[in-house]
């Protein structure tokens, strides 16, 4: 049962997040918001250890179309970033900035950069190309990030200096244009540079958030130096490009990990 203890913590975590939103917020929609994205994660871990060869990818299906299609389109959402910023301002503690503070603010101290892995809905489409493991070096842009970061800070403040009425009705258009615009630019990035994940690694103005708080991840991948024999499999698999023989924090991309467990899946010695 030992091997069973991670989908639990997950979802005892999802679980208590959802129940202290639910009466704190007097809103039954946390309840249920948080305990089916809860469910769907662990039960993507779950199915990994019982060594499902899509157990990745059922979670993303679960909650990718979720959050997009039915958070997004239906109830009219924005949790994009922009999403967040317009929250933010208008000092409301609802929807995208609680989902900001779960899956991209604390989360990430908790379970890393799990929501890269198993939530996110433009990974969930960029994640089917067939660059899975990157074909050419790595690029040194990852700066880009800090400036699709302020974009969408500077879009958001001057909609508010501006006065422009009907913001509401501005950001949902925001959340359809920028979607269609994170898909537009993650395929043409993954066949251009023959890397699914490369929108992830150098464009997603998330990672702002997520690579500081990851650093301290309660959860990593760790490596049993007495097992590992240096064969490099583990680099070779990685679609992040991890060190993940290197047990430090500040190893090689080691914020970048979104606990895909590849690396661990191809060991050949079992030593991650
Ligand atoms: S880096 Fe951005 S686009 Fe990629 S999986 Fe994470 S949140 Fe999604
Ligand atoms: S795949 Fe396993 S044995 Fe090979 S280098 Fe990585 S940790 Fe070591
Ligand atoms: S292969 Fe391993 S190190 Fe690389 S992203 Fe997946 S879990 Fe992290």
């Amino acid at each position: 049962m030992k091997k069973y203890f991670l989908p639990a913590a997950m979802l005892a975590l999802f679980e208590a997040v959802a129940v202290t939103l639910w009466i704190t917020k007097d809103n039954l929609f946390y309840l249920f918001n948080f305990s089916y994205i809860g469910l769907s994660v662990s039960l993507g871990v779950f199915l990994f250890i019982r060594k499902y060869r899509y157990a990745r990818r059922a979670a993303q299906l679960l909650v990718g179309p979720y959050m997009l299609v039915y958070l997004g389109i239906i109830c009219g959402e924005n949790m994009q970033i922009e999403g967040f910023w317009y929250y933010l301002f208008t000092g409301v503690f609802e929807a995208a900035t609680i989902h900001y503070a779960v899956a991209k603010i604390f989360g990430p101290l908790f379970f890393g950069r799990g929501w890269c892995g198993y939530a996110c809905w433009t990974a969930m489409v960029l994640d089917f190309l067939p660059h899975r493991i990157p074909e050419t070096p790595e690029k040194r842009i990852g700066w880009i990030r800090y400036f699709t970061f302020a974009v969408s800070f500077l879009f958001v403040c001057a909609l508010f200096l501006a006065h422009i009425g009907g913001i509401e009705r501005i950001m949902f258009w925001a959340f359809i244009i920028g979607n269609v615009l994170y898909y537009a630019v993650g395929i043409t990035l993954a066949f251009a540079f023959k890397d699914n994940r490369a929108f992830c690694k150098y464009i997603c103005p998330i990672t702002v958030f997520l690579k500081p708080m990851s650093y301290f991840s309660l959860l990593r991948i760790k490596c049993d130096k007495s097992k590992c024999v240096s064969c490099g499999k583990c680099r070779r698999v990685c679609p992040m490009g991890v060190d993940v023989t290197d047990n430090s924090r500040s190893r090689k991309n080691g914020t970048e990990c979104i606990l895909c467990f590849e690396c661990s899946k191809n060991c050949p010695t079992d030593a991650l």
